[in-house]
């Protein structure tokens, strides 16, 4: 075991933005970073940040475009078939509607909307529809990265939404191979896994990252930070657990605010020149402590999240600018 104090920072930057892996005893010993030494942690993380991302933070804008239907069983989710959370219900919207969240994005500085169904995944027309859409969308705003999260999709529905003008499908590991079963019965983690696969080979850019504080170990984190590397994810969501009432893992309250920039400076360092996105619960979880984050992730949901409120892009771009980041602005002309 090699304890933080024994760590020779410097190095290990050096290495990380040499390209090599840090190992596990390494990767064990950020995440058991005593609080006391969080602020070294942070430091040197952000050096390791500013090589591929400077100081920009890029907004980020989720649509729950169907919400409330969905016939698998995740536990942490407010709209599986086993929550009884009171959320609002609908089918998929309508292109006009989808098209609409994406003009709202803009014009909160989004540089990324995304367009979420709660689903296993896509039928046939569902394709359809939400190509209809990325095409509109793209005609109106051809620099706007378009991502669909969709549940699990084949190599040809990924292809459809890459024609379409979609570049990013998320699909989030959530957590490791050996504690999915605990939040997850309906389908599996190798399930997610063939998605990513498929995604990536119709030439889409993979977001997938996970939920920390659902009762997993350290070792489930350190799992699920090393398979976003592995799986040479572009994208890495990183969500801090927001224990809906009426779901299975309501009231279980597990993270402290330095647990979650540990858990944030884990992924960075592992994943050097991908995104390192702060996503669902970073308000409730890391409450004045959000700002930290940025010396760690280059990305933000900002206006909420799919069932739960959050900071809005206002109040989130003085955060960042608060913690001398700048926020990632649209291309000029
Ligand atoms: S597949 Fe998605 S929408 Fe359905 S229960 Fe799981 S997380 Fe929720």
């Amino acid at each position: 075991m090699i304890r933080f104090e024994d760590l020779d920072l410097e190095r290990m930057v050096a290495d990380v933005l040499a390209g090599r892996e840090l190992d596990r005893p390494v990767a064990r010993a950020v995440l058991n970073c005593p609080d006391e030494r969080l602020g070294e942690l942070l430091a040197a993380t952000l050096k390791v940040r500013e090589v591929a991302f400077g100081r920009r933070v890029k907004l980020c804008i989720l649509r729950n475009a169907q919400s409330g239907i969905c016939a698998e069983d995740c536990h942490y989710c407010s709209q599986s078939r086993i929550s009884a959370a009171e959320i609002p219900v609908y089918r998929l919207q309508s292109v006009d509607a989808l098209v609409e969240g994406a003009r709202q994005a803009v014009a909160s500085g989004a540089r990324r909307y995304c367009m979420v169904c709660s689903m296993r995944g896509p039928a046939a027309r569902d394709i359809e529809h939400l190509s209809a859409a990325c095409t509109r969308i793209k005609a109106e705003y051809p620099d706007l990265e378009l991502c669909l999260s969709l549940g699990l999709m084949s190599r040809e529905q990924a292809d459809t939404l890459k024609a379409a003008g979609a570049g990013w499908i998320n699909h989030n590991l959530n957590t490791s191979r050996r504690f999915y079963p605990k939040i997850c019965t309906t389908h599996s983690w190798d399930d997610r896994v063939a998605t990513i696969e498929n995604v990536r080979a119709a030439g889409l850019a993979t977001c997938s990252g996970g939920i920390v504080g659902m009762g997993e170990d350290d070792d489930d984190i350190l799992d699920l930070a090393y398979a976003t590397r592995r799986l040479g994810i572009d994208s890495v969501p990183i969500n801090f657990l927001n224990p809906i009432a009426g779901t299975p893992l309501a009231g279980t309250h597990e993270l402290t605010p330095a647990k979650c920039l540990k858990v944030a400076c884990l992924f960075r360092l592992l994943n050097p020149r991908s995104e390192v996105r702060a996503a669902g619960g970073r308000e409730l979880n890391l409450g004045d402590r959000q700002a930290e984050l940025f010396n760690a992730v280059n990305s933000v949901f900002v206006n909420g999240y799919l069932t739960t409120p959050g900071l809005d892009h206002r109040r989130t771009r003085e955060l960042i600018e608060r913690g001398g980041f700048e926020v990632e602005e649209w291309p000029a002309g």
